[in-house]
């Protein structure tokens, strides 16, 4: 099984280290002033950060990608096309999408992205996966290697597996902070059928075998 390495702060908000042949794929940034767990984690597995990808552009997932990157200047920096524009802080709606409310925090970041990718491309062993209603262009990675799902705010595992269109009264920031519910929903429902192995959130624990606890959050939702 490829390697997959959590990095929490205060237990509440995620990155992942992910191993590749030719070093390391790192998977959100957390909130500022992350940067020196990132870089200490990845010096604990004496590899390389090679890239920095975000599922999405609110700011407990992007806070430290201006210090990862003034520190580590080659890494490549990835993010969807969608929430690029968000990253630059547009915040205009596209003509198709749903007339809701962007909710949450966009700070913004100095740093542009290296790469935009859209559903069906790859970043390494992980394919893209649009999942959006959380933001518009939230995408999920799914290791093709073993099918670890790296699902952003998709699904929060964070007092217990939820969906983000729904409210979980133990863990509610990520619905509060959510864009367009019945569009997550929909998300939820397309990333189930994935099959995951398991499922690497932006906040709470890894669950292992989570196919029984989505199919319980989206009938929650539905
Ligand atoms: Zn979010």
């Amino acid at each position: 099984m490829p390697e997959m390495h959590r990095i929490s702060r205060f237990g509440l908000v995620n990155a992942y280290l992910v191993a590749e042949e030719d070093g390391l794929t790192v998977i959100d940034t957390m909130l500022p002033r992350s940067a020196g767990k990132v870089i200490a984690a990845a010096g604990a597995r004496g590899a390389p950060i090679v890239r920095i990808v975000l599922t999405h552009a609110h700011g407990d997932h992007v806070g430290s990608l201006d210090e990862l990157k003034g520190r580590l200047p080659d890494a490549e920096v990835i993010i969807s096309a969608r929430d690029a524009r968000l990253l630059a802080k547009d915040m205009s709606l596209d003509p198709g999408e749903p007339r809701d409310k962007l909710r949450g925090s966009y700070p913004g970041t100095e740093t542009l992205p290296d790469r935009t990718v859209e559903p069906g491309e790859r970043i390494g062993s992980l394919e893209v996966v649009a999942s959006p209603g959380h933001t518009p262009g939230h995408v999920a990675l799914l290791d093709t290697r073993d099918r670890s799902l790296y699902c952003g705010d998709a699904y929060t595992t964070l007092g217990g597996v939820a969906t983000p269109a729904k409210v979980n009264p133990l863990f509610p920031l990520v619905y509060m902070a959510t864009w367009h519910r019945p569009t997550a929903l929909d998300s939820a429902r397309a990333l189930r059928a994935l099959e995951p192995a398991r499922l690497a959130a932006g906040h709470g624990k890894v669950v292992e075998s989570p196919a029984a606890a989505m199919d319980a959050a989206i009938a929650r939702a539905a």
